[in-house]
């Protein structure tokens, strides 16, 4: 299995869904979901373990 991210919470808000998520490393991640939709905000993203895709380039990095 690979790393992943583990949901701590979800909390309404007035903005949209505030989205608490800690890392596979341990870091603690905050995603906002606007209620109307879009993109949503990321704060705090992990740089070694936010990538979605793995660069298959570099192994054991
Ligand atoms: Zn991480």
């Amino acid at each position: 299995m690979n790393q992943q991210s583990t949901t701590l919470s979800r909390h309404l808000t007035s903005d949209g869904i505030v989205v608490w998520t800690r890392c596979a490393c341990g870091r603690l991640r905050m995603d906002l979901v606007p209620n109307g939709g879009g993109r949503p905000l990321t704060a705090g993203p992990c740089p070694r373990c936010h990538a979605d895709a793995p660069d298959a380039a570099s192994p054991g990095a």
